[in-house]
């Protein structure tokens, strides 16, 4: 048990440092596109592809901060560690590499 709460503790951490750096990447990109909006007409052309490439890597970032966010809402709820589909424990292997995981390895591997 207690080996298990200390993981836990170092899956919490791991996630909030990746919390903070997926908002300060967010917050990055959305410099940079507030910037680029200033440029002038003729570099507008390659100024939208840039954009379409910082808005999906905005997306992606955005959804993986959301899973992180309800993996540390899951934490505080206690249900961390149960996998979402069948409710058993999901391997704390498994957790230390994919911390924002809500699925065991069995659920997870049905899903593809
Ligand atoms: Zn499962």
């Amino acid at each position: 048990m207690g080996s298990s709460v200390k993981n836990l503790d170092i899956i919490h951490q791991q996630l909030l440092t990746m919390q903070q750096s997926m908002t300060d990447k967010l917050a990055s990109i959305k410099e940079t596109v507030t910037k680029e909006a200033n440029t002038d007409w003729s570099e507008q052309a390659q100024e939208r592809e840039n954009d379409e490439v910082l808005d999906a890597l905005g997306n992606e970032v955005r959804r993986e901060l959301q899973l992180v966010n309800l993996a540390l809402h899951r934490m505080k709820e206690g249900d961390y560690e149960y996998c979402d589909d069948c409710g058993e424990l999901i391997n704390i292997e498994r957790l230390k590499v994919l911390p924002f995981t809500n699925h065991c390895i069995k659920c997870a591997s049905k899903r593809d």
